[in-house]
């Protein structure tokens, strides 16, 4: 059967069982997707809750959203687009380039918008995985893969009195541009990644901005610049040329991997960037002692950003350390002072801990993940969990990282699951599973590893779970993780052609 004719089956209403079934069409699920295609594999449907493709890149269109890593860097290696038309992109021109790669890469067909998963449930007996859709539909598949990410379920914590706030208020992640801020007294409630990209064009439209932070972060220069027309004649022109400015953003991150640990020479080298260009913008010794962090470099997010602190200088926007008591109906108590609102941003991130995005996922022996993971997350290689057969997941637990592009990490698990799709075709009884020793083994050695990163620094941070162990990162760099995926790779092909179900 041709692409086309599968493309056509695998959109149509009727056809109820598939190969591989994709859970989200971020850029972990489209870049599987656009793999599979490549290898031929037709016989897969993506699922996506939402009305479009790109995850956390459609969800947050929040005024100034962008990427803190370069654009040349942060697209998939087998779609490299000439034409970014500044170092570190906007969201807009973001998803513009995931949905383009959804058109160039024939995806549309295999994607059903609209179907939010309420649970997968693996079925021994037919070896396959029955995924039922909140509209009551139940579809069936051989591997099922959970691309639903980390970062889309925005938490608002629950301040006391909240319900009586009299303005209007929403979270960063699903901004309400029908709200116009101009002239209004915004409040803005977290100071992370979202923030510090927002509150600058906020701070230029509002009357009064009030920014309510818990905790200062490391700020380093984002050094951003359109590319010239020159630039981007030579990049459209000379392929070569935009794969070896990507090659040198990559290998630069890969070397500069040491600032991850803690009181590495070159942690104190960014340690000495971020102070350095907070006293270069900040001249209150007050306000500046305010944005000093007091924990190890690297501990919590690096942020990325030219143009926060300068706001912070604006006479309209005013800092505001102390802790939040509560909210009343017209703005927000810290320690003893009410600061008025007519709205309020959340811009307090989102609930990062249980790795669980779509519904239940119920594997062996009736054996939940949510329950799995009742004490924190963990995955082998960040991509399978024992007693969950022919189910890989992308970007899992510990596979983030702070020094380098995600697409780089992303790309090694596509690699990886797409092989074991492929083996899984070649062994039609056979169904993937990893030993619980074996997880148990990588989570100890992993959890050595990650021993004197700077995450494990005295912070509280996403990166963590309630009990310290750190759930989110690698604690290696991208090429260390490469070589790891690749030794295990060989073992579960060898599994896919032993391996009949029990
Ligand atoms: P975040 O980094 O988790 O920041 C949440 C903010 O809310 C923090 O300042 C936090 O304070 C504050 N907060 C949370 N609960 C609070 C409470 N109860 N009281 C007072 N303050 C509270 O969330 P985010 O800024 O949305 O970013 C999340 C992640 O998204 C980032 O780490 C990054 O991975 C990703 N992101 C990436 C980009 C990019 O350019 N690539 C851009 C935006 C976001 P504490 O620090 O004290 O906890």
């Amino acid at each position: 059967m041709n692409a086309a004719a599968i493309s056509i089956q695998a959109s149509s209403p009727q056809k109820a069982d598939y190969e591989v079934i994709i859970i989200g069409a971020g850029m972990g699920g489209i870049g599987m997707a656009a793999r599979l295609r490549a290898l031929d594999c037709q016989d897969f449907l993506i699922l996506e809750k939402a009305q479009g493709a790109g995850g956390t890149w459609r969800d947050n269109h929040y005024p100034g959203s962008g990427c803190d890593i370069p654009s040349h860097l942060y697209s998939y290696s087998f779609a490299q687009n000439p034409s970014w038309s500044r170092v570190f992109s906007r969201q807009p021109e973001i998803l513009a380039y995931i949905e383009g790669v959804v058109r160039q890469h024939g995806l549309q067909a295999h994607i059903r918008y609209g179907s939010e998963v309420t649970s997968a449930t693996w079925d021994e007996a037919s070896t396959r995985w029955r995924v039922r859709l909140a509209g009551g539909d139940t579809l069936s598949a051989r591997t099922l893969v959970g691309a639903w990410g980390q970062l889309n379920r925005p938490a608002i914590p629950a301040f006391p009195g909240a319900e009586r706030f009299r303005g209007k208020s929403f979270h960063s992640a699903a901004w309400r541009h029908d709200i116009d801020l101009r002239g209004a007294r915004v409040a803005t409630v977290g100071s992370g990644a979202s923030a510090v990209q927002f509150v600058p064009p906020v701070a230029e439209a509002a009357a009064q901005l009030t920014l309510f932070q818990r905790t200062p972060n490391y700020i380093v220069p984002r050094l951003d610049r359109e590319y010239t027309p020159e630039e981007l004649d030579s990049y459209r022109q000379n392929p070569q040329q935009l794969q070896e400015s990507r090659d040198a953003l990559y290998w630069d991150r890969e070397h500069r991997f040491a600032k991850m640990r803690l009181g590495s020479a070159n942690a104190e080298e960014v340690r000495a960037i971020a102070m350095q260009h907070l006293h270069s913008q900040i001249q209150d010794p007050e306000l500046r002692a305010r944005l000093t962090p007091d924990y190890p470099v690297g501990c919590k997010r690096i942020l990325v950003s030219d143009d926060f602190y300068a706001a912070l200088n604006r006479p309209n926007v005013e800092l505001v350390t102390e802790p939040i008591v509560r909210i009343e109906e017209s703005g927000i108590r810290a320690a003893a002072r009410l600061h008025e609102a007519d709205v309020i941003i959340y811009a307090t991130g989102f609930e990062t801990q249980s790795f669980l995005g779509a519904g239940d996922i119920v594997g062996r022996r009736e054996c939940s993940l949510r329950d799995t993971w009742a004490n924190g997350a963990s995955a082998y290689l960040g991509m399978q969990v024992p007693s969950f057969p022919n189910f890989f997941l992308l970007y899992g637990p510990n596979t983030n990282l702070g020094h380098n592009s995600i697409i780089s990490m992303l790309e090694i698990q596509i690699d990886y699951v797409a092989h074991g799709i492929c083996a899984l075709r070649d062994a039609p009884d056979a169904a993937l599973d990893i030993e619980a020793e074996t997880l148990q083994e990588y989570d100890r050695w992993l959890q050595q590893a990650l021993a004197g990163s700077s995450w494990s620094g005295s912070c509280r941070s996403w990166y963590k779970a309630a009990d310290g162990r750190i759930v989110a990162n690698w604690p290696g760099t991208v090429e260390e993780y490469r070589a790891m995926v690749a030794q295990h790779l060989p073992q579960i092909l060898q599994e896919a052609s032993q391996e009949a179900s029990p």
